[in-house]
């Protein structure tokens, strides 16, 4: 007998690539917000008194989730915060998915929920999408022990045309799961499930400051439930880990918030460049899908998706390429500001142009 047998194993996932620190490169392999966060952020850092960090924060990220609350419409316990959206969809897996029937997700969507499902020895089952990588609706009516579903999803950066519909279709034929719908990205142009939490008890929508608010450094998630749903939540997460949010995020997280102004202006920049930059990369061959999220799915043309990727990498461009059977064609581009991107198209053109003179 030897204690590794007894070791819970688990394959984790794995983030893009990080450079190392002082390493220039152009990063546009993880969605990060190419934009710094707002000013008021800067400000509230800039006066913070750090003698109260000796306190424990509140538990219950009072002044941010009631922050959040308020600027969505709903009330102080129909609403969650965690570290990072990661973090609450983990207690999310932890805390609902705990049947024998399998969680339905599709075959490509984000890569961290079958390492949660595993992790938690949760039962899976894939949904694939079709050759357009849309969902089909059939796959989410069979017994399951609940349904994850990012929207817009990653990395295709697609939603479903009449996405509300259809999720409602989804969540009101699973009265017997939770339905979760992942809007990382929706701030870019996804249409939101909000208006049905008020109608389904069963429907959990979570959401992050990572993207849109250029705060992944900062690790905010919250998300959107009926009040005994969240309750439950809080149930798993205060017997786990109480005090999940520091007080210095907690924060800062609602000066971000309150900048309505500021982030409306970062994201209308980021869809304008999303915009421009697909039809760069289409007037030079590429298949583009039509990104709702701050980043492009890409499938080049004339060089693989492989050789394209290590040949940006080689010149300091990361994008992110998976070698997955489905994904293998495809590079995920994340939008970084005019100049990078415009660093970017100059980058594919060279590389072009040289593996041309091979020929
Ligand atoms: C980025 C991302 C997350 C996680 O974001 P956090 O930084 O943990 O808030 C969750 N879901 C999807 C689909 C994402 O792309």
């Amino acid at each position: 007998m030897n204690w590794e047998d007894n070791v819970r194993r688990v394959t984790p996932y794995v983030p893009g690539e990080q450079p190392k620190d002082g390493q220039k490169v152009i990063k546009l392999n993880t969605n990060e917000n190419p934009y710094p966060p707002s000013p008021l952020v800067f400000e509230v850092l800039k006066s913070y008194d750090a003698s109260s960090l000796r306190l424990y924060p509140p538990a219950d990220a009072a002044p941010l989730r009631d922050a959040i609350a308020d600027h969505y419409g709903f009330s102080g316990d129909e609403v969650f915060t965690g570290v990072g959206s990661d973090d609450v969809l983990a207690m999310a897996f932890l805390t609902f998915f705990n049947s024998d029937k399998p969680v339905l997700f599709a075959d490509i969507t984000y890569s961290f929920y079958d390492v949660w499902a595993d992790l938690f020895r949760i039962p899976y089952e894939l949904c694939p999408l079709d050759d357009d990588f849309h969902m089909r609706l059939s796959d989410y009516k069979r017994p399951n022990g609940g349904i994850v579903i990012a929207n817009p999803n990653a990395p295709t950066g697609i939603s479903e045309p009449d996405d509300i519909a259809f999720i409602e279709e989804i969540v009101s034929a699973n009265p017997g799961s939770v339905v979760i719908v992942d809007e990382a990205y929706v701030d870019f142009g996804g249409h939101t499930a909000l208006p049905l939490i008020r109608k389904y008890d069963n429907l959990m929508v979570i959401r992050t400051f990572s993207k849109s608010r250029s705060f992944a450094g900062m690790r905010i998630g919250y998300a959107f439930g009926c009040s005994r749903l969240i309750k439950y939540l809080n149930d798993a997460k205060y017997s786990f880990n109480s005090y999940t949010m520091n007080r210095l995020t907690i924060e800062l997280g609602v000066a971000a918030l309150s900048d309505g102004e500021y982030f409306e202006k970062t994201v209308a920049s980021v869809v304008r460049t999303r915009e421009q930059s697909a039809e760069e990369l289409r007037k030079r061959g590429f298949t583009v899908t039509d990104s709702k999220t701050n980043f492009l799915f890409a499938r080049p043309s004339g060089i693989s998706a492989r050789e394209l990727f290590r040949k940006l990498r080689e010149r300091g461009i990361y994008v992110r390429w998976w070698d997955k059977p489905r994904l293998k064609d495809w590079l995920r581009i994340s939008v970084g500001t005019d100049e990078q991107m415009h660093a970017l198209m100059e980058a594919v053109d060279e590389i072009r142009d040289m593996s041309g003179e091979k020929t």
